[in-house]
């Protein structure tokens, strides 16, 4: 039995007032243990909401990595420096890394790689834009996302990882994925899993992003293969996110 993950993709919003107040009312909701909830904010506020979140159940990732060692690059956070703030999990190949800041499925894949080596769990983003949906290409383009992956860091690394399936057209567009849709797809991620490893493709959690909210989460998360979300734009006000929490 896969435990459900909610995770809430903060994206580059919330100020420090704004994240102490959310977390103040996330953290009074109760959570069942067979429900896992994780916050990714920005990463000038990680170490304050793992300070946050102490005595709470609630977990902490971060939205990006660098590709390379700790070293010289300006500007960069290595996973090894994520983890010692506190983060167990993060976001990899996110599709707007993808599309506005042109990681290609091989620098996906690096990044993949290092998460791993540096003791964090990554969330791997897949997904399909509308001209590949409308074009019947939906299952070949999250193939070659998810191959590449699989290719450059070998199935193994996959045992501590998650899989996130966000059509981008659903993303932040306030137009879901039908739960039949979603379902589809996911079913598919775990058969292109099941090919290498049955027993990871029967462990792996397989989260839908897209507009997910209160009004959906019910239906999403009751398909066989959907085990949790990736949330954005409700994750940024406590009532919203509680809902998907509460369905889960
Ligand atoms: C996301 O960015 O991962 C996401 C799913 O956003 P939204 O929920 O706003 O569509």
């Amino acid at each position: 039995m896969r435990n459900k993950l909610i995770a809430g993709n903060w994206k580059m919003n919330l100020t420090g007032v704004q994240i102490a107040t959310l977390i103040g009312a996330l953290s009074k909701q109760h959570i069942p243990t067979c429900v896992e909830v994780l916050l990714l904010p920005a990463f000038p506020y990680l170490a304050e909401v793992r300070t946050l979140l102490d005595g709470c159940q609630l977990k902490l990732g971060a939205q990006n990595l660098c590709a390379h060692e700790p070293g010289a690059f300006t500007g960069e956070v290595a996973a090894e420096m994520l983890l010692d703030v506190g983060c167990e999990y993060v976001l990899v190949g996110h599709s707007e890394r993808r599309a506005l800041f042109a990681e290609s499925d091989e620098v996906v894949a690096v990044k993949f790689a290092r998460a791993v080596a540096g003791g964090l769990k990554p969330i791997l983003c897949v997904g399909e834009t509308l001209p590949e949906r409308e074009s019947g290409a939906a299952f070949s383009v999250i193939k070659r996302q998810l191959d590449v992956v699989i290719a450059n860091c070998g199935i193994d690394m996959f045992e501590n990882a998650v899989l996130a399936y966000e059509p981008v057209w659903a993303i932040g567009t306030g137009r879901t994925a039908s739960p039949e849709q979603a379902q589809e797809i996911h079913m598919y991620l775990r058969s292109q899993i099941a090919v290498h490893s049955a027993k990871l493709a029967g462990s792996i959690q397989i989260l839908y992003g897209g507009s997910v909210k209160g009004a959906n989460a019910v239906e999403l998360l009751n398909m066989a293969d959907i085990d949790g979300a990736l949330v954005g734009g409700a994750s940024l006000k406590a009532s919203d996110f509680q809902e998907i929490i509460a369905a889960a």
